[in-house]
């Protein structure tokens, strides 16, 4: 291991030499705008700054003590610290930044370990299919974010003869889906390269150690955060550095509630000040009151250009938040919403087994390349049922088959919430008595259950699929009126309806009637109709 870590160690510095070279250039521009900046007037107030290089490493030798403390150990951590191979190591980073963008660290770990598993090298990934990275992404989120994984992985392979690009400009060139947060996390915890790295939680801890108050996502915001960090990173550790950051803000300084009593930058930290301040000049006041002796607290220090600053915020000071005055986001638009009509088809199989239809999704636009129940969009509630014709149309030529509307059995409704769409699938169900239905095409295929549970298909299909199944599975659970079994007519009826396949039907948690739709349609009459009555 002391091998690993030594070579590992080599490999960094030499990531890091790397950039110093390439940057040499850079860093003359560099140092020449930061003399342009002191003549600049726009230049940012000190409020908003760290003009004491003292200060810049003191902040710097807290945040790591505490994140070598305190840091989760995470598989991509393990891998950026052990894997020797600067190739490899500089891939499995990126797989992480991608799966963790937009996505909960405690999701992304399980699909980390087994993509890793299957495809360990940037050359094992170029060789999968891009179903194989769909079926792999499944329930994850964002699925485009495979997909431009997989991409970048054929790039690396056919036009970079198999080797990940070694700076954070070319990472930001050559990659598809990598953008400049990615390419500077990629850089500084593979590679060792010299560069900040803001993304959401870095934001938060910045706009409070700061006082950030204006819109987080405008450009002056977003520049000075860039160039904060960039002053801010620790040259001799600065993947750990910037990961302290983000482990800082995931943790501690948290977007509701943040822990500041065990932050470990809270002596750099404006906001925390700002309220500690208000809060000692409130009760000095009240002390004031009663023993009238003047105030010895020095005023609350606030940015010298409040006003005319481009970071300071534009809505007052709200004392009931207190840090979490910082930072400012732009009001979220709702989410659009929408309104999909989704049909589970089935079908006996060969061997007896149920099988479902599933079509794909075109390879460009939400949901990408996955596969879905025959579905249609709505235009608008009245709608419905247009294209509920206009589905069984569509249904009839995928299988070869001649349906009507009436074959169709509504089943509900599920309601799933992507980023920007409230999306509510409107399920029904069809089953086909015939396997005589036609061969499937490349867009086209029938699934088992334990396929299509496998299978490349979005949260929101599974949630259909749930639905559909739950409302097979009613059975008899369904009756809790408490009358007794000679009073109760639901109860009676099912009982004469289910006496022998019950039993079965509880083994099998299939439905015990002819087909599964009609007993759950017979629940579902008995349901509306007799409020007592409830699916368990
Ligand atoms: Fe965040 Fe509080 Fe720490 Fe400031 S003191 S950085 S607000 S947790
Ligand atoms: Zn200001």
């Amino acid at each position: 291991m002391n091998k690993l870590r030594s070579a590992m160690h080599k490999g960094k510095r030499v990531g890091l030499e790397m950039v110093k070279k390439g940057t040499a250039k850079r860093k003359k521009s560099e140092t020449a705008v930061k003399e342009e900046d002191t003549k600049n007037d726009s230049a940012p107030s000190t409020y908003h700054t760290f003009p004491d290089p003292a200060d810049v490493v003191l902040l710097r030798s807290h945040l790591l003590n505490w994140y070598d403390k305190e840091k989760r150990e995470l598989p991509w951590r393990t891998l950026a610290v052990t894997e020797s191979d600067l190739n490899i190591r500089t891939y499995a980073v990126w797989v992480s930044e991608i799966m963790l963008q937009q996505t909960q660290v405690a999701t992304v770990i399980d699909y980390y370990n087994k993509w890793m598993k299957r495809w360990p090298t940037v050359q094992d990934l170029a060789a999968a299919t891009l179903e194989e990275v769909n079926q792999m992404w499944a329930g994850l989120g964002y699925y485009s974010r495979g997909k431009r994984l997989h991409e970048g992985s054929q790039k690396v392979v056919s036009e970079l003869k198999g080797q990940m690009p070694h700076t954070v400009d070319s990472l930001l060139k050559q990659l598809p889906g990598v953008g400049r947060y990615t390419a500077a996390a990629i850089g500084s915890i593979s590679l060792g390269q010299v560069t900040g790295a803001v993304d959401g939680n870095v934001i938060r801890v910045l706009c409070r150690l700061r006082a950030i108050g204006a819109d987080s996502t405008s450009p002056p915001v977003t520049e000075a955060l860039w160039s904060l960090v960039n002053k801010l990173v620790d040259p001799e550790r600065p993947g750990d550095f910037n990961q302290a950051m983000m482990e800082l803000g995931a943790r501690v300084c948290t977007p509701k509630g943040p822990l500041c009593s065990q932050c470990p930058v809270q002596t750099h930290c404006r906001s925390y000040s700002k309220v500690h301040a208000k809060q000692e000049k409130k009760s000095q006041k009240l002390l004031g009151k009663l023993d009238r002796k003047p105030s010895t607290l020095p005023d609350i220090e606030e940015c010298v250009n409040s006003g005319t600053c481009p970071l300071c915020p534009s809505e007052p000071w709200d004392d009931k938040l207190g840090v979490q005055n910082f930072p400012r986001k732009p009001a979220k638009k709702p989410p659009r919403v929408e309104r999909t009509l989704t049909c589970v088809v089935l079908r006996t199989g060969e061997d007896g087994e149920d099988e479902y239809l599933l079509t794909q999704r075109p390879n460009k636009g939400l949901l990408a390349g996955l596969w879905e129940f025959p579905s249609l969009l709505l235009d608008d509630k009245s709608s419905e049922v247009k294209h509920k014709r206009a589905l069984c149309a569509e249904i009839s030529t995928l299988v070869g088959i001649n349906l009507s509307e009436s074959n169709f059995k509504c089943v509900g409704e599920v309601v799933h919430i992507f980023s920007h769409i409230h999306q509510t699938y409107v399920v029904h169900s069809l089953s086909l008595k015939d396997r005589d239905t036609q061969t499937p095409t490349e867009s086209t295929q029938w699934l088992t259950k334990s396929a299509l549970q496998e299978a490349a298909v979005s949260t929101g299909v599974k949630k259909v699929f749930i639905l559909f199944t739950q409302c097979v599975c009613v059975c008899v659970r369904v009756c809790v009126c408490g009358l007794d079994n000679s009073t109760c007519c639901t109860r009676n009826r099912l009982d004469y309806l289910t006496q022998k396949a019950q039993q079965k039907a509880l083994a099998t948690r299939r439905c015990f009637l002819s087909s599964p739709i009609s007993h759950y349609r017979f629940v579902l009459q008995f349901w509306k109709g007799a409020p007592w009555l409830k699916i368990l």
